[in-house]
This record gives structure tokens, C-alpha cells and sequence, in this order.
């Protein structure tokens, strides 16, 4: 983790924000992460997403404390059903680094940060009686816990649901943690998906690289979400490199998301209007292969929808 001192030597502008956003919303850096950042561009893409801004404490229009309606689609805690065949359960609240656009930042770790027993017992319950085929391990991100408590938790639910996915941002944020014993637990458990999140191209490097490799070698299907970010990949030269560097890897890109308006993150949000206009072209510039569905998840709880067709 990248000391605090250290990040405001070389990003003094972001100190007066620091200590009232820290404690609005975690600010934590993995120094995996911080090697990928320029600290001498004011506009670096990557420290736009993980360092504070004094804009986040201000109050915007538009901000919602549930932006996606998961607290109207939490049946029991830590457990998020909008759809009848997909759950999702909250394995923790913890994040390797803290990206300040976060949807879900007003679940801000602290105290409370992972299921008691008896709440996880009652996840567990309600998603293996839920009829879904697929069970979402979210957080937080779920690889800040234990390869142990990952496994458990799929054997859990094994059985009563037939595909698990791990959505996390680890391979990216804290590459080191996908380890050989990870990956042969997955693959063990197969059929295991494993979605990651990536928002700009210059958070690629060799370890994320090594990461990704990993996992799609030990036949683990691996699929990105990018979130849409002002400042951060709002450009369609951004987004077509994007997209096909992970082709490139063997990463689909899955979703290309319109960013939700929670509170603190008014100033990375881009409008819808401009978001059509970069899918847009970004649908003339990659194949099918290399093209997201761009999609938005409204705060009434009914789940995700297309913005613009494919
Ligand atoms: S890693 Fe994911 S859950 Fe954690 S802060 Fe970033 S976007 Fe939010």
C-alpha cells in the first residue's frame, strides 16, 4: 500500500481533499498500482480514479445513495436478486484500492466490513433456494478474503447453482494475488467466470498481463467491465484501445458501463448524450469481438439495460 505522505509528495493538490474524503470513502492505493500512474500529469487517467478530489465532498445534482437500486433488491443481507436467474452475494466490503467513482462507496468498509456467520448462513440459504443458475460473488472485491473462504463459499453454492462468477477488480488492482493455487482452485471448481474491471488501457502492464494469463490458460472464461469516466477514458481513441487490448489478451469486453450517480462522484460522470456519441463511434472503429454493450442500471432495482444498441 502506497504510504499517504508519498502520494501527497507527489500529488500536493490532492491533500487538502484528503482527510474529509478518507473518511467519506476509503482512500487506499496498491503500490502495484501506483507504478502505473504518472505522478507528473495533473490529468493521469489512472490517478483520477484512486486519488481524492475536494469536488467529491461537494453535493451535486443527481446524487443518489443507492444509484442501482440494490438496497430495494436486498431480500436478506449481503444478498442483491434482480433478476430470477442471477444472485448476488456480498462477500465483504473490503477493495484492494478504493476508485473514488465507486457505486457502491456509501457501503464504505470500516466497521461491519464482512457477514457475520449467521448472516452468511442466511445469504447462503436464500441464494441456494433462489432458482438462480448463476451466483455473483461481488463485495467490495471478494479476492481481498482468503483463497479458503472463496472456496468455501463456491462449494456452497455448488449444487444448487450450476455457474459461479468472482467479480473483481484484483488482477488489475493487485495482480499479485492471482496465484497458481488460486487459479487451480477455480479450475478445479469449473465452470467458474471470472470478471474484471478495467477502465483505461494504462492500467494493462506485464504483472496485470501475467495475471489475466493465468486465469484464461487454465480455461477460466475472463470478461471486463469498464466503467465510463470524465477525464479518465470519456475519448473514443481511449476506448478503442481499450477494447482491444483485451481481445488481445483474451479478455472479452463485456460492459462498457454508463457510470451511476452516487454521491462524491458527480465529477467523473459523463452525460448520457456524450456516452451515445462515444459508443457511437466506438461501434464503426472494433469488431464485434472487441465491442461492450454499453449499459446503464437504474436506481429502481430493475437492472441493467442498453443505452444505445450494438
Ligand atoms: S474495486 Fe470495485 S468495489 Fe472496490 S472500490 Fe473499486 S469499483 Fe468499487
Amino acid at each position: 500500500m502506497v504510504s499517504r505522505p508519498e502520494m501527497v509528495a507527489a500529488r500536493p493538490e490532492a491533500a487538502e481533499a484528503w482527510a474529509a474524503a478518507d473518511a467519506l470513502f476509503p482512500v487506499r492505493v496498491t503500490r502495484s498500482f501506483w507504478r502505473r500512474i504518472d505522478p507528473h500529469n495533473p490529468a493521469d487517467p489512472l490517478a483520477l480514479q484512486v486519488l481524492p478530489d475536494r469536488r467529491e465532498l461537494e453535493a451535486a445534482p443527481g446524487d443518489l445513495t443507492d444509484p442501482v437500486g440494490d438496497q430495494l433488491k436486498s431480500p436478506v443481507p449481503w444478498v442483491v436478486h434482480k433478476h430470477p436467474d442471477r444472485v448476488l452475494l456480498l462477500l465483504t466490503k473490503r477493495c484492494h484500492l478504493y476508485c473514488r467513482y465507486c457505486f457502491r462507496r456509501t457501503l464504505a468498509p470500516g466497521e461491519n466490513d464482512d457477514p457475520t456467520p449467521a448472516e452468511w448462513s442466511a445469504a447462503l440459504e436464500y441464494a441456494r433456494n433462489s432458482g438462480a443458475q448463476e451466483a455473483i460473488l461481488s463485495g467490495g472485491d471478494p479476492l481481498t478474503l482468503k483463497d479458503s473462504r472463496i472456496f468455501e463459499a463456491i462449494d456452497a453454492l455448488r449444487g444448487a447453482i450450476p455457474v459461479i462468477r468472482i467479480h473483481t477488480r484484483a488482477p488489475i488492482t493487485q495482480p499479485s494475488r492471482i496465484t497458481p493455487a488460486l487459479v487451480a482452485g477455480l479450475r478445479e471448481r469449473n465452470p467458474v467466470w471470472v470478471l474484471v474491471h478495467c477502465n483505461h488501457p494504462n492500467e494493462l502492464s506485464p504483472e496485470v498481463d501475467a495475471a489475466l494469463a493465468m486465469l484464461v490458460d487454465a480455461g477460466i472464461p475472463v470478461l471486463n467491465q469498464a466503467v465510463l469516466l470524465r477525464g479518465v477514458n470519456d475519448n473514443p481513441e481511449v476506448l478503442v484501445e481499450l477494447c482491444q487490448a483485451m481481445v488481445r489478451r483474451r479478455v472479452f469486453p463485456y460492459y462498457l458501463h454508463h457510470t451511476d450517480a452516487v454521491a462524491g462522484n458527480a465529477h467523473l460522470r459523463v452525460s448520457e448524450p456524450e456516452g451515445r456519441a462515444l459508443y457511437r463511434i466506438l461501434k464503426t472503429r472494433v469488431s464485434g469481438l472487441a465491442l461492450p454493450d454499453y449499459v446503464i442500471d437504474p436506481p429502481d432495482g430493475s437492472g441493467k439495460r442498453s443505452v444505445e444498441t450494438r
